[in-house]
């Protein structure tokens, strides 16, 4: 070490300092460290070779500052303060890299205060053996250039040390642990585990310099071996994908996608959790269903249903205020749970906000739709304690609010299960019903109709039957008025019409003159263009107009008496005979019967099957024989009905005891074989035809 040498204001000359004098002669590498200047500022001539410098003086003149980091830095500033303070030494084992060969070395740091008060470190090299340098450069270098972040922190929270990843990550302005924490419950989580354990595992987010990530962190609690004072050792790595792999995973498994809704799984966990805890509070589960949704789905497409259900979704969340929460079941069925309050009052006032917000009318591409929703309610623990039986009391209640259109209804005892199971029945014809034409899913029967004067057949009436994929052969009762109620009549009636036209013509082609009776709702004169259906059908068909009869009902006349006039005068005109069925059972203003453009009235086959009615009877007979009208008595089961009518001069008669409707094949046979009927020669057994 050469006096000279010393051009740095910090440097120390060898000669200024006897104690210095003594260790330049000292074999062991020894220099003088300043831990805050982070510089050298003095070292022997063992210390110079062992830090390849040419001198002491180039020692002390490298610029340490700029390859340092913050935390190697406060690590030396660190271990110098505690050697100070309590006057120890420290012992640590690095590897160094003097011109980029790395040289591990263990470095014994002592307290040197210098003859002008300086604090500095004097540190003694001691190199190791070859066979513990390799172990200890390995570890050394895994540390260096392992992904995992791994930092030190002192009791105060303060960094001490971080390797390379930690570094690299870690913002330099960051220098107490905690608040590298994104979210300070987690700071509170982390010291609340340290102080039971000594040891926390958490997956937190931080701030580092690549924004906010996702860190698994593991921290423990340790004791400085140099200082004997606590610290935590921190290893992380970042998790950032795999969070958002499992984020994503967790959506596809508790999240609707298309209303971004938590769905049935996510349901089910909540109910488990709300019956399962320790005190369970009251809660109220809300079923909801839209009224006709597959119908706008099935006419409007599903794009449009999609975006409807979109709408529906923040409309409910935006109705139940954080008092609850909504779930999407599936289709059109939401859940929405009330929890911890007076669930039935609070579960009014929620469904009377949705009802209220479901009112207004929504807009959807270039639609403008109004939608219906029924709302069932169950509570817990009054009605039931099971997550499934509180879910299908709800449904339950749901559809009696459906049934009713009373918007909500909360559960009783007296809804038995089965009505609601006898309503879905019904929603799932409905569903049915709007393929089964295009599944050319119907079939007409046909049931003769006996002129009295004549005894022959003079037409029969074409009855729909629906050969249902999975309940087999359907009666209209079961369908007609749910096709009536959802709309898919019209489509029904239009087949019916057409179907009926091309078996007439077919019969008339094959020389049966038959004429043809066909059922009319009274929904399909609300379009108002029935007769250019019929017009077209009849073209289509060739029909003689004069061999189709339509028989219509009172309930037409219900809505818009003045529209029906004006379209049943339209079609009589094209020639084809009106009769007006099931009379006696609706309004039976017999007022009417006189302007319309009736040529028949069938009477209902209850006045035939109670005989308290055949005084009633008698006065139809006689009031429609005044009007000039044909009488028809249906329902006609026995010989003895057959006796009275044609003694009271009914015209037409039609029932079991003639026929049961048939199939085409089975009635064209009937009526080849049969032009006379002989009902008084026959006696009247039960599931026989009386046919001559
Ligand atoms: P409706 O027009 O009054 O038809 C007569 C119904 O009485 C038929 O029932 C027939 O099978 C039944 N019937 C006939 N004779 C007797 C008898 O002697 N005793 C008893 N107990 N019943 C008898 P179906 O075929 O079940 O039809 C029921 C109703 O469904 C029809 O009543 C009609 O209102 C409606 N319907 C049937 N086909 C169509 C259709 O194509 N279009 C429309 N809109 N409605 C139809
Ligand atoms: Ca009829
Ligand atoms: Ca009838």
């Amino acid at each position: 070490m050469n006096d000279s040498d010393s051009t740095q204001s910090l440097a120390i000359n060898t000669g200024s300092d006897p104690r210095l004098v003594t260790l330049a002669r000292l074999q062991t590498p020894l220099y003088l460290f300043d831990a805050e200047a982070y510089a050298f500022v003095w070292a022997n001539k063992n210390a110079v070779e062992f830090w390849e410098a040419k001198s002491a003086s180039e020692l002390c003149s490298r610029n340490m500052n700029a390859d340092a980091s913050a935390s190697v830095k406060q690590t030396l500033q660190q271990i110098k303060k505690e050697c100070f303070e309590k006057d120890t030494t420290a012992l640590e084992r690095w590897t160094v890299y003097p011109n980029q060969t790395p040289k591990t070395a263990n470095f014994l740091m002592t307290p040197f205060k210098t003859l002008d008060n300086r604090m500095l470190l004097l540190m003694q090299i001691h190199v190791l053996s070859e066979a513990l340098d390799d172990e200890t450069l390995y570890r050394t270098t895994a540390l260096m250039h392992t992904t995992t972040m791994i930092s030190a922190y002192d009791s105060a929270n303060n960094l001490v040390y971080c390797n390379g990843a930690a570094r690299d990550t870690m913002p330099a302005d960051l220098s107490v642990g905690t608040k590298r924490l994104v979210k300070s419950e987690d700071a509170t989580r982390i010291i609340a585990t340290l102080s039971r354990q000594h040891f926390c595992d958490i997956e937190a987010q931080m701030y580092t310099k690549n924004g906010i990530r996702w860190h698994s962190v593991h921290i423990e609690r340790c004791t400085n071996p140099t200082t004997g004072k606590q610290m935590y050792l921190a290893t992380e790595t970042d998790i950032t994908e795999q969070r958002s792999a499992k984020e994503q995973a967790y959506k596809l498994a508790f999240v609707d996608s298309l209303t971004k809704l938590p769905n049935r799984v996510a349901l089910m966990n909540q109910l488990a959790a709300l019956l399962d805890a320790s005190e369970p509070q009251p809660f109220a589960v809300m079923f909801l269903d839209l009224d006709r949704f597959k119908s706008i789905n099935d006419s409007l497409g599903h794009a449009v249903g999609d975006l409807l259900l979109i709408q529906v979704a923040e409309r409910l969340s935006e109705s139940v205020r954080g008092e609850g929460s909504v779930f999407r079941l599936a289709g059109d069925e939401f859940i929405i749970i009330l929890s911890e309050t007076k669930a039935s009052a609070v579960s009014s006032n929620v469904a009377n906000r949705i009802l209220e917000s479901m009112a207004k009318h929504m807009f959807i591409a270039e639609h403008q739709l109004l939608i219906r929703t029924s709302i069932g309610i169950s509570l817990y623990p009054e009605n039931a304690d099971s997550a499934n039986e509180l879910l299908e009391q709800a449904d339950a209640a749901m559809y009696a609010a459906k049934a009713s259109q009373c918007g909500y209804c909360f559960f009783n005892s007296r809804m038995s299960m089965t009505s609601a199971s006898n309503i879905k029945q019904r929603m799932g014809i409905e569903n049915d019903l709007l393929k089964a034409v295009d599944n050319n899913e119907f079939e007409l029967y046909y049931q003769p109709k006996i002129a009295c004067n004549t005894m022959t057949v003079c037409g029969v009436e074409a009855l729909v039957r629906w050969n249902h994929p999975e309940l087999g052969t359907l009666a209209p009762d079961r369908f007609i008025s749910i096709a009536e109620d959802c709309g898919q009549i019209v489509q029904l009636g239009h087949w019916v019409l057409n179907e009926a036209m091309r078996q007439q013509r077919l019969w008339q082609d094959e020389g049966l003159e038959i004429q043809v009776s066909i059922n009319i709702s009274a929904k399909q004169f609300e379009s108002n263009q029935l007769d250019i259906d019929i017009i077209d059908a009849l073209k289509l068909h060739d029909c003689d107009p004069k061999m189709i009869e339509l028989e219509v009902t009172e309930s037409l006349l219900a809505d818009d008496p003045d529209g029906a006039y004006e379209l049943l005068q339209r079609i009589s005109a094209l020639g084809m005979r009106l009769t007006l069925d099931d009379f006696g059972t609706g309004y039976s203003n017999l007022a009417y019967l006189q302007n319309y453009p009736l040529d028949s009235m069938k009477i209902d086959r209850l006045f035939l099957s109670d005989s308290k009615h055949s005084i009633l009877l008698r006065t139809i007979l006689n009031m429609g024989k005044t009007l000039g009208l044909d009488i028809v008595a249906e329902g006609v089961e026995t010989a003895a009905q057959v006796d009275w009518l044609l003694k009271q001069g009914c015209d037409q008669m039609q029932g079991f005891y003639f026929s049961k409707p048939k199939p085409v094949r089975e009635i064209t046979r009937y009526l080849c074989g049969t032009s006379l009927i002989a009902a008084d020669n026959q006696p009247a057994a039960n599931d026989q035809d009386h046919a001559a």
